[in-house]
């Protein structure tokens, strides 16, 4: 695994090829945390990444495949301007780039869908990339609790056959899962057998 670099580029051609998954969330959700955990290093993904930059795709290689860690959304105090090329870049990414094989949507187990998730939901739709919805921060609630929202949140997000995987960066729940649900996205991701 190493960091391939940064892009403002929705467009940009990595070498080699391969196929993408690439991670979104509101700000503060979790993402780099998770981005971390998944690739096995600390502190690789930045940590709360200064809002406003809004503009850069960072791009991790594994074997077979890219992670790329999309700007986070929702920072209240992004002026219209950003948001709206928040909008641009997402959508691009979203709608023109060949080799993204599915989309990592996190969000907050402890919170309502915002209405920022909402557009994020209704852009993913639209789009029609695969999507694999992931809780965040599931050590914030007991056992059973984390159970019962995960499931409520499916519901609410259209999905309730399938609750979402509830995940922690702090105890390393879920994390597993997720990183077979991605190299399971991936066509011929992993590491070679
Ligand atoms: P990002 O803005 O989405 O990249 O979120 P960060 O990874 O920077 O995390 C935002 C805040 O949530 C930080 O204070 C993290 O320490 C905290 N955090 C992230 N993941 C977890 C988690 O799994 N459990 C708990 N309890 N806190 C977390």
């Amino acid at each position: 695994m190493e960091f391939a670099g940064s892009f403002p580029d929705p467009k940009v051609r990595l070498a080699p090829a391969l196929p993408e998954v690439a991670f979104v969330g509101r700000s503060n959700v979790g993402k780099s945390s998770l981005i971390n955990r998944v690739l096995g290093r600390k502190g690789l993904a930045r940590v709360s990444q200064t809002p406003g930059k809004t503009t850069l795709l960072n791009v991790y290689r594994l074997p077979g495949l890219y992670l790329v860690d999309l700007p986070g959304y929702g920072f209240a105090k992004a002026s219209k301007p950003e948001r709206a090329a928040y909008r641009r870049l997402l959508e691009r990414y979203l709608r023109e780039r060949e080799t993204l094989a599915g989309v990592v949507w996190l969000l907050d187990i402890r919170h309502e869908p915002s209405a920022d998730d909402a557009e994020m939901g209704a852009l993913l739709a639209a789009t029609g990339v695969p999507v694999l919805p992931v809780l965040t921060k599931g050590d914030k609630l007991a056992h059973g609790a984390r159970g019962r929202r995960a499931r409520e949140l499916g519901r609410a997000l259209g999905a309730p056959a399938e609750p979402p995987l509830v995940t922690s960066s702090t105890t390393g729940l879920g994390i597993a899962d997720l990183g077979a649900s991605i190299l399971a996205a991936v066509p011929g991701g992993g590491p070679n057998p």
